[in-house]
Order: structure tokens, then C-alpha cells, then sequence
């Protein structure tokens, strides 16, 4: 099979930055090139599509909107609870991350949005949730996965397995 360019099952290694607002917010300066299995659902899905297609070298500017990045911002995702109802040792500030599980049982991110007495409010919205992502990106290698790779749906750094 042709792997010579960005498509589902290639394993995908780029350097880019990320801007909202006109603000620089991440960026692989420093840290190296960020690897990813395509066609997993590793990067947001609007950045993703947009790469299809790239070939070694290749670098563009992508505009991701809230639907295709991390989701619009909901104003129904808070909810309150009394602080008795957090564990002790949590520092219970605002900007806190902590995780919630829900009624059906799935972990939820949220943070704490703001204290009132003894009532805490969280916000489960994804801190990006409503922002327009301003990536640019560059294609720097790309490789075909190992078997183990391809079954756990994204990479293994450095031999490193989670
Ligand atoms: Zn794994």
C-alpha cells in the first residue's frame, strides 16, 4: 500500500502550533514533533480531515470551528454540588480539574467555575469548548504502524505502552 501521504492507518508526525484568539496556546517548540495514528480519532476531527492528503514537508494553515474541534460551549454543562460533597484533600479553587463520575457511570473532566458559601459549581464544557482553533502544521514524517499500534488505535512513544 502507497503510505506516502496522511491517511487513516499511517502513523503521522508534525510540527504546529495552535492559536485562539490570537494567542498562542501549544505548540511542539520544545517538546518535538507530536506523533498520532490518522483515523483513530488521536486530534481533533477538523484538523484531521484537513491533513488528509499531505505529503512529507507540506505545511498549512487549518481553521477548525467548535463543531470539528472541541465542541460548541453549553450553557446546561454545570452543575452544582455542596462541598461537602468533595473529597477532603481537594483544593476546592476555582479553575480546580477534577473528574466526575456521572450516572451511567462514564468519567466525566470538568472545573470548578466558581464557590458560593457551600455550593460548588463545575463546568464540564472543555476549557476550548466554543473556540475557533488556529493550527498551523507541518508534515515532518510519516510511518506505518506496528501490529500493537494498529490494535490499541494510537502510538507507542519511545517504546513507551499505555
Ligand atoms: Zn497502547
Amino acid at each position: 500500500m502507497d503510505k506516502d501521504t496522511v491517511q487513516d492507518g499511517v502513523v503521522v508526525s508534525i510540527e504546529y502550533t495552535l492559536h485562539v484568539d490570537g494567542e498562542l496556546l501549544d505548540s511542539s517548540d520544545g517538546q518535538g514533533p507530536l506523533q498520532f495514528l490518522a483515523g483513530y480519532g488521536n486530534i481533533v476531527p477538523g484538523l484531521e480531515s484537513e491533513m488528509m492528503g499531505m505529503k512529507i514537508g507540506d505545511s498549512k494553515h487549518v481553521i477548525v470551528q467548535p463543531a470539528d474541534g472541541y465542541g460548541e460551549f453549553d450553557e446546561q454543562a454545570f452543575m452544582q454540588a455542596p462541598k461537602d460533597q468533595f473529597p477532603k484533600e481537594m483544593p476546592l479553587e476555582v479553575g480546580t480539574e477534577l473528574t466526575v463520575r456521572d450516572s451511567e457511570d462514564n468519567m466525566q473532566m470538568a472545573r470548578i467555575d466558581g464557590i458560593e458559601g457551600d455550593t460548588v459549581t463545575l463546568n464540564f464544557n472543555h476549557p476550548l469548548a466554543g473556540d475557533e482553533l488556529h493550527f498551523y502544521v507541518k508534515v515532518i514524517s510519516l510511518r506505518e504502524p506496528n501490529e500493537e499500534e494498529l490494535a490499541h488505535g494510537h502510538v507507542h512513544e519511545d517504546g513507551h505502552h499505555h
